[in-house]
This record gives structure tokens, sequence and C-alpha cells, in this order.
């Protein structure tokens, strides 16, 4: 290729990083200024000019300028710095790009398929550039982050948690394939926006949907694969549960939002029980929230429940108890409920609000999971701290205006007694002279590595045994140090140590199921893991 083509391929440039022999064998000589300077250099550069943008848009654009400009150089900046970038190229700057995504967008990221595509979506598979996919991850924008309806502009989605799946679980970046399909959207605003770049009418349902995700999926398996990862991102709560049953046992298939969710939250709630003691039976759930996220952390929590205590699925679900909008679901209310809450449908009369639950049901741990902002009330968490020595509180609904109390309000109001967790970071917070430092229950720390396991194990199917996998790994990495401040995550800085471990984990699982086809299995599945996983380092070109 000649040298000004190389500039231009981002998966290879690497602008005033290109050394002087390769500027000579690469026909690059003129083509760039004289210097030379490291990555270092050019990561501190960024570093700075990033930190100098005071609106976080503008740290989000900057970021993906880079993506398309210097693909190893972005990687690097993600993964050196995540803690700080992570909330730029996710969640929450991430919702803010994809409602203004018409107006910023400048190139392609990933692969649109919408109505139009219908009969030939295999075609449109195969104009991608890259043959050999790993992880797809697609959505259909009709539930961005807690945003809603964001039709075609949802594509940021699975951009953002790709490049994740690089930086953090190191999957190679043209290995994952970011898909929006759109089949309309219901977002008035966005139809009558000018800018709108998606499909203009209102949200194709039923047969229509489902025909154009089922020829989608087929073509998925056809082009790439049984061994492909199809990551369901943002799809709005009916449509999710329907997807991951459908195809779940035809294909690679995961929901973060559902079981990335579950498999985050039971690392938190294992690695809690070092604190408030006990095992997980001994223990009485109460959710506040029964959709996506709180159903499928329920049963995740009650199938490790089953495995410890070896009783049947029924009897664990028992002591965990769900509220929705109507109130604590409960038996009488069974022929109303959607099929994904009926197992959660106990005996017991009705209660319609969350105090009067938690004085009755007297939880040992509450898990807001609703979306709905300020209502674990100081009556609530006082209601948890007289029943509890530690109650353990994980305020899980995004973004941080949404969380259902604070960190402050979690420790002021049991008086230091909480164990406290959430959705959205919290800075740590002093009572009566000790720091807490909340963890952060996010689903970053699960999907990479359990992505990965999948990938270098080649797995065929998803198993909920390897999300217990993954939550037991994860949970294996907290420390004294971290627990000595009221932790139950690790700190962010070690995710790509933490991520290896999870897929070594989950591929182990994988293996012991019969389900995984690269064989023969590695002795040592960590280091495996870690051999496989991506580096942003510059390679030389000879
Ligand atoms: P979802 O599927 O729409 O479910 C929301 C649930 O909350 C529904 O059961 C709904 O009741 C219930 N609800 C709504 N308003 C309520 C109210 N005022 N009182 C009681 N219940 C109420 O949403 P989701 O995907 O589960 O997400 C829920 C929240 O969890 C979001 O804020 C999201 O950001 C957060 N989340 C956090 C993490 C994390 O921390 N890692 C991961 C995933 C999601 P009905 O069923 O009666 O409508
Ligand atoms: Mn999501």
């Amino acid at each position: 290729a000649s040298g000004y083509s190389l500039l231009r391929d981002p998966q290879y440039n690497k602008g005033l990083a290109f050394t002087e022999k390769e500027r000579d064998a690469h026909y690059l000589c003129g083509l760039l200024p004289p210097t030379v300077i490291t990555q270092q250099l050019q990561e501190k550069k960024l570093m700075k000019s990033i930190r100098e943008y005071q609106v976080p848009l503008q740290k989000y654009m900057a970021m993906m300028d880079l993506q398309e400009r210097n693909e190893r150089l972005f990687y690097k900046l993600l993964i050196d710095n995540v803690e700080e970038l992570l909330p730029v190229v996710y969640t929450p700057t991430v919702g803010e790009a994809c409602q203004k995504y018409g107006s910023i967008f400048r190139r392609p990221q990933g692969l649109y398929i919408s109505l139009k595509e219908k009969g030939k979506i295999l075609e449109v598979l195969k104009n991608w550039p890259e043959r050999s996919i790993q992880v797809i991850v697609v959505t259909d924008g009709e539930r961005i982050l807690g945003l809603g309806d964001l039709g075609c502009q949802g594509m940021g989605i699975p951009v953002g948690k790709l490049a994740l799946y690089t930086a953090l679980g190191g999957v190679r970046p043209s290995a994952c394939l970011p898909v929006t399909i759109d089949v309309g959207t219901n977002n008035e605003k966005l139809l009558n926006d000018e800018f709108y770049i998606g499909l203009r009418q209102k949200r194709a349902t039923g047969k229509e949907y489902y025909d154009l995700l089922h020829e989608f999926m087929c073509a998925v398996k056809q082009n790439y694969g049984e061994k492909v990862l199809v990551q369901f991102e943002d799809f709005a709560n009916h449509n999710a549960f329907e997807l991951l049953a459908k195809y779940g046992t035809t294909h690679l298939v995961f929901n973060d939002d559902i079981q990335g969710t579950a498999s985050v939250v039971l690392a938190g709630v294992v690695a809690a029980l070092k604190l408030i003691g006990g095992i997980l039976a001994d223990h009485t759930f109460l959710f506040l929230g029964a959709g996506e996220a709180g159903t499928g952390i329920a049963e995740l929590i009650a199938l490790e429940m089953s495995k410890q205590t070896k009783a049947p699925i029924e009897e664990s679900r028992k002591k965990i108890w769900l509220v929705d909008s109507k109130g604590l679901i409960v038996s009488s209310r069974k022929n109303s409920l959607q099929h994904f809450k009926k197992p959660w449908a106990h005996d017991h009369e009705p209660l319609n609000n969350l105090l009067d639950a938690v004085k009755v049901i007297k939880p040992t741990v509450l898990i807001g999971s609703s979306g709905v902002g300020r209502t674990f009330t100081k009556e609530v968490v006082q209601a948890m701290t007289a029943n509890n020595e530690k109650p353990l509180i994980m305020a899980l609904s995004n973004p941080t205006s949404q969380s259902e109390c604070t960190a402050e309000e979690a420790y002021q109001w049991s008086e230091g007694r909480a164990i406290f967790a959430s959705g959205s970071p919290f800075d740590p917070v002093e009572y009566k002279g000790k720091v807490y430092v909340p963890g952060q229950a996010n689903n970053a720390y699960i999907f990479p590595g359990f992505g990965l396991g999948l990938v270098i194990s080649g797995t065929i199917r998803v198993h909920d045994d390897m999300l217990l996998a993954a939550s037991e790994a994860l949970a294996k990495q907290v420390t004294d140090e971290n627990y000595n401040k009221g932790l139950i995550y690790p700190p962010f800085t070690d995710i790509r140590k933490i991520s290896a471990n999870i897929a070594a984990n989950v591929a182990a699982k994988a293996y012991e199921l019969g389900l995984a086809t690269r064989l023969p299995r590695p002795a040592d599945l960590v280091k495996y893991a870690e051999s496989c996983m991506y580096s942003p380092v510059y390679r030389n070109y000879r």
C-alpha cells in the first residue's frame, strides 16, 4: 500500500510515531513532519487536549475522531485511562451522543440494517470489510439507556459497547461488529428532526418485526458460523425477553441488560456476604422494579441459591420478592402479570407501596431497579436498618438523577451501617470521621470478560452456569483492602486482569458443559485468556 493510504487507514496509522525506517520503507517521506515521537507522548498530548474540553460531548467526539484516525492509540488511551474515559465513550455521555447522533454524524461506524434491506441482509453483511467476526452487538434502538426510543441513532450504543469489549476484554477490534436494526421509531421529535438518520416511519411490530430479526439472525449464522456471539442491547423489555428465549437454543446470544446485569449484581451480593454474613439462602431479597434488570437479577440469585442448597429453584424464588409499578407482586395478581413476572407471584396479601413491603417482608437485601429516583426514602432506609445490623442496599437505577438514593443518604440514614452499591458512580462519603467508598455495579465488569471467555473457548451456546461462573470470578477479585472501605466490587483500574479471570472461569465452565469447541482445552485458562487479549501497543512495520 502507498504511504498515503497507510496514514488514512486507522488500523495501521501511527501518525508521528512512524519511525525513520518505516517512513523510508513505506513511502511516507514528506507526508509527515520531520519529528518522530513515541506512542506515550501521543497519548500525553491527546489526554491533555481531551481534558481541556469542558463539554462531555466534545470529549466524546474527540475520542470518536481518534478511533477513526488511529485505532491503536484510541485503545491505548482508553485502557490506560479507563476510569476517566469510560464515562466518555460509554454511559452517560454516549446517551447524549445518541440523542444528537444525526447532527454529529460524520462517518458510519457500524452496519445499518433497516426494513429496506429485507430479503438481502446476507448481502449487506458481506459489504462489511471484515470477514472473521467474533462479537456482534445489536440494538433496535427502542430503549436506549434510560432515554427511550432513539431509533436508528441508537448506533452509539453498539459502537461504545464494542469499544469496551476491546479495551476491557481484549477482543480484537476487527472482530467486533456494531449493528443497528432500524424498523422505524415512535419518537416524534426524531421523526420531525431534519437531521435524523433513520427511517421516517413508526416502528414495525409483530410479524414484520420478528421476520426481519429472524432474517438477521439466520444471515449472521450463515455468514460467521456458530461461534459468533450476538449481544442484544437496549431492546424494549417485551422484545428483549422474547428474542433471548427464542434464539438462546439456536445461537450464541447474550442480553447484557438482563443477563449481564444479573451477573454483576449477583457478584456484588456474593461479595457482600463477607460483610453482612450468612450464605445466600439465609437472606431475603426485595426488589423495587420487576423489568429486565430486576427479574434477571432475581432469577440468577435464585439459581445460585439452588446450586448451593440443592433445593428446587421454586423454593429459592420464595426468598425473593419484587415490587413493580402496581405494588408487591403476589399470587392474586397472577392472571394479569407478564410471563417473566409470574415466577415471583408468591402468596401474600397485596401491598401497594415499598415502605409497607420493607416492613412486612423484612428483607435483608434491598435492590432498586425501577428507573425511578428518590424511591429509597429516609423511612425506607431506616426500616431496613431497624431490621438488619448491616442492610445491603443496591440503588441500581441510572443515570445518577434516577438513583433510588445517593450514597450519602444511604450511609447517613443507616448511621453508617448500610453496605451500599449503585448503578451510577458516587464519590466516597465521609460520615462521622469514617470514609465509605460506594461500589458501582457496572455491567462493564462482566460483559467484556464474559464475551472473551466465550470467544477463546469457541463456545456455541450461553448457559446460565456461565453467568454464575462470571459472578464467582468477579466476587473473588474483591480484596480485604477493598472490603475495609465498604467496597463490594474491585477497583476498575484492574479491569484487564479481572476480565482475564472472568474469561477463564467462563471458558472453564464451557469446557465442563461440553459447549466449547476449541480443543484441546488449554491447561492454564487465565494465562491463555491473557495471551489472547488485544494489545494497543504499536507494531513495527518492516
Ligand atoms: P424495565 O425493563 O423497563 O423495568 C422497569 C421496572 O420498574 C418495571 O417492572 C416497572 O413496573 C417498574 N417501575 C417503574 N416505575 C415504578 C415505580 N414508580 N414504582 C415501582 N416500580 C416501578 O427497565 P430495566 O431495563 O429493568 O432497567 C431499570 C433500571 O435499572 C434503569 O434505571 C437502568 O438504568 C437500571 N440498570 C442498572 C444496571 C446496573 O446498575 N448495572 C444495569 C441494568 C439496568 P411495571 O412492570 O409495572 O411497568
Ligand atoms: Mn444496555
